[in-house]
């Protein structure tokens, strides 16, 4: 039987219970440059425990480098990352293998699904959610199958057991990707345009399975352009603009009149 242990429930999306949560994730004014290009100017971000946070912005702003910064798939130039309350080092010198195993154990318990899904196609599916549970976890073949199976169900997809992702639609196998996080019960799931892939028609099978993680307390953190589900599921909402948090707070302030202009304009104008 697959069990997350979840101190906070949906119920506690109240901003003044966050003192009591758990902090997750916490980034404190990252940087990353390109080149000459300075693409996160000073980017602060806290996810505690039950929080859902909303990232929004036109192309471009810095969305998903700052979410790559945050499993370090990216490694910032400037500003410190704690998970759980742990500095992770950007620098490995001189104890690079220390490092190393650091920034696996963050990867392994913050999960991440993108855009374009990421799946191993040459893999069935249930192979796909068994890989990480035996070799990062350590689960026996017969147990990372069993909990495979139990997030398959979760996510809608028993009896896809052992289809390869290209025989699925995209819905299907953005569901096999959030399963295959799941499976490796993490602290957070990081999500970068899970939708943008998807055609239309596709695009709700997918927020419903985020909803529900969301009402059951998972920690996530979504760039998203479905300005909809941001407002009805998020905890917060942020909006980046060129690599600067520009705005950030509830979604029913930020949605209402007291958002600040630039970002009334971004919603208005989608861009
Ligand atoms: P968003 O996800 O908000 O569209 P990105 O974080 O992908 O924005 O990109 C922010 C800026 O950084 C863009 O100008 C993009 O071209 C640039 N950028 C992103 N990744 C790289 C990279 N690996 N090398 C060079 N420039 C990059
Ligand atoms: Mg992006």
């Amino acid at each position: 039987p697959v069990r997350i242990d979840r101190k906070a429930t949906a119920g506690d999306r109240d901003p003044g219970a966050a003192a009591d949560r758990e902090t997750i994730i916490e980034a404190d004014n990252l940087e990353k440059w390109f080149g000459a290009h300075k693409v996160l100017d000073g980017v602060s971000l806290e996810a505690n425990r039950g929080d859902v946070i909303a990232i929004v912005g036109s192309s471009g702003s810095g969305k998903s480098t700052l979410l790559r910064c945050m499993n370090l798939l990216e490694t910032p130039d400037a500003g410190s990352l704690r998970f759980r309350g742990e500095q992770i080092a950007f620098d490995g010198a001189p104890h690079e293998r220390a490092r190393r195993k650091q920034v696996e154990r963050l990867r392994s318990q913050v999960g991440m699904v993108f855009q374009a899904f990421n799946l191993w196609d040459h893999r069935t599916v249930l192979e796909n959610l068994m890989e990480g549970p035996r070799f990062v976890l350590g689960l026996s073949r017969r147990e990372a199958a069993d909990r495979a199976r139990a997030y398959l169900a979760k996510v809608g997809l028993s009896g896809k057991e052992n289809a390869y992702p290209a025989h699925l639609s995209g819905g299907q196998q953005q569901r096999v990707a959030i399963a295959r996080a799941l499976a490796m019960a993490p602290h957070a799931i990081l999500f970068d345009e899970p939708t943008s892939a998807l055609d239309p028609e596709l695009v709700g099978e997918v927020l419903r399975v985020m909803r529900q993680l969301a009402a059951e307390g998972t920690t996530m953190v979504i760039v998203t352009h479905e300005m909809a589900f941001a407002r009805d599921v998020a905890s917060r909402l942020v909006f980046l603009q060129g690599g600067r948090v520009a705005a950030q707070g509830a979604p029913r302030d930020l949605f209402g009149g007291g958002a600040p202009q630039r970002l009334r304009d971004f919603l208005s104008g989608g861009g």
